[in-house]
C-alpha cells in the first residue's frame, strides 16, 4: 500500500523515468517508520516493468513476469538487490546483508534503534558493484538498495562512489538514508535526491482515523506522534496497543504525587521501568522541554504531554531547575557504540526525588 505521504515522491520518480531523465543513482530521505520501503518497491517495480506501466494500481495488477514476482512479500526478485546492515548476520544465519528478498528491506529498516555508523560491510558493497555489471535475468534493468546510507563507512560509500561515477547500463541505485546530511558530500553531489515529508497534520488525522481500532481522539493522538517522533504508522500502533495511556499515566502519577508522600518514588519508577531505556529517557526530556515551554508562556493546549495533566505541581518547579535536570538525563543514559545502556535504577531514583527538592 502507498500511503499518502508517499505519493508525491512516488510521482515525482514516475515523472523523471517518463520523461527519461532519471539519473541512474537516486538518493531517498525520509525518518524511520514512514514505510519507505512500501514507495523504494513501488519505484523498483515501475523501474522493472515489462510493459512498461507507471500507474501504482495498474503495476500491483500487471501480469508482466517482473511485476507477478513482486506480488510475493515473502519472496524475491533476480533482478533487484538489498544491501543491509550486517547486525543481523552473527545471530541469525539466515540473514544475508547482500539479498534479493523482499523481507530483508523491511526487517533492517523496521530496526531503527540500534543503528551503527560504518554497519555496511565494504565487501559487500563490493559484491553489491560486480552484481550491477552482470546482466538482468529478465532482461529489463537492475535496481539495487541500500536500506540504510546512514550506516555506510567512508571505505563503504568511497567504493559506492565508482558506481556513481561510472554507472552500469539499465541500472538504477537508490540509497535511502533518514537525512541527506549522513551522507558524503561525494555521493550527494552525484545523485538524483528526493526527499519523504510527513507534516501535514490533516492528512496525518484521516490517516489514523481510517486506521484506528478505537474512536480517534485528537490529545491521544498528538502524544502518540511525539512518541513515534511523528509516524503515522508507529502512532498508529502505539494507540492501538494504548502506549501512549501508559505514558500519560505515568505522567499523571508523577504530577499527582510529586510533593506527597516519601515513598513516591518507588511507584513511579515501577511505572517508568515498563519502557525501554530509550523511552523513558525520551518522555523524560519531552515532559522537561514541554514544561520549559510553558513556563515560558507557551499555551498548554499546544503541548501535547501536559495538555491533560492540571500542572498545579509540576508547574512549580522553577526554569533553572529543569533546565539542570535535563543536563542530568544527558549525563544518566550513555551510549555506548550504539549500545543503550540503562540508567540504574538508584540514578532514577535521585534525578526523580531531585525534581520536587
Ligand atoms: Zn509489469
Amino acid at each position: 500500500m502507498l500511503y499518502p505521504w508517499l505519493i508525491p515522491t512516488y510521482n515525482r520518480f514516475k515523472l523523471a523515468l517518463r520523461q527519461g531523465r532519471l539519473p541512474s543513482s537516486l538518493i531517498l530521505a525520509g525518518q524511520a517508520n514512514l514505510g519507505i520501503e512500501e514507495l523504494v518497491l513501488g519505484m523498483a517495480r515501475m523501474y522493472l516493468c515489462q510493459h512498461k506501466k507507471y500507474e501504482y494500481e495498474e503495476l500491483v495488477q500487471d501480469n508482466c513476469k517482473s511485476c507477478l514476482l513482486f506480488n510475493n512479500r515473502d519472496g524475491s526478485h533476480p533482478d533487484i538487490m538489498f544491501l543491509t546492515t550486517a547486525k543481523n548476520s552473527g545471530q541469525d544465519k539466515d540473514f544475508a546483508d547482500l539479498a534479493n528478498t523482499f523481507e530483508n528491506l523491511q526487517a533492517d529498516l523496521s530496526d531503527s534503534d540500534e543503528e551503527m555508523k560504518g554497519n555496511i560491510r565494504v565487501e559487500s558493497v563490493r559484491s553489491l558493484i560486480s552484481w550491477i555489471y552482470e546482466g538482468s535475468v529478465l532482461g529489463n534493468g537492475k535496481v539495487a538498495v541500500v536500506s540504510k546510507g546512514q550506516c555506510l563507512s567512508e571505505s563503504s560509500a568511497n567504493a559506492l562512489l565508482k558506481t556513481f561515477e561510472e554507472p552500469a547500463a539499465d541500472t538504477l541505485m537508490i540509497i535511502l538514508t533518514e537525512k541527506f546530511e549522513d551522507l558524503p558530500a561525494t555521493l550527494l553531489s552525484r545523485a538524483f535526491k528526493m526527499e519523504v515529508l510527513c507534516q501535514d497534520f490533516s492528512q496525518i488525522e484521516n490517516f489514523l482515523k481510517t486506521h484506528l481500532k478505537d474512536n480517534y481522539d485528537e490529545k491521544r493522538a498528538k502524544v502518540a506522534l511525539v512518541l513515534s517522533k511523528n509516524s503515522p504508522l508507529k502512532a498508529l500502533e502505539y494507540l492501538n496497543a494504548g502506549y501512549d495511556e501508559d505514558v500519560m499515566f505515568f505522567l499523571q502519577t508523577l504530577e499527582k504525587e510529586l510533593f506527597d508522600k516519601a515513598s513516591f518514588c518507588n511507584s513511579l519508577l515501577g511505572l517508568l521501568k515498563k519502557f525501554t531505556p530509550l523511552m523513558q529517557r525520551y518522555i523524560l526530556e519531552e515532559l522537561l522541554l514541554e514544561l520549559i515551554k510553558y513556563k515560558a508562556r507557551v499555551a498548554q493546549s499546544e503541548l501535547p504531554f501536559l495538555s491533560s495533566l492540571d500542572l498545579k505541581k509540576l508547574a512549580t518547579i522553577p526554569s533553572e531547575k529543569l533546565f539542570f535536570a535535563y543536563q542530568e538525563l544527558q549525563s544518566m543514559f550513555s551510549y555506548e557504540k550504539g549500545l543503550k545502556v540503562a540508567a540504574p535504577d538508584a540514578l532514577l531514583l535521585t534525578w526523580l526525588t531531585s525534581l520536587r527538592n
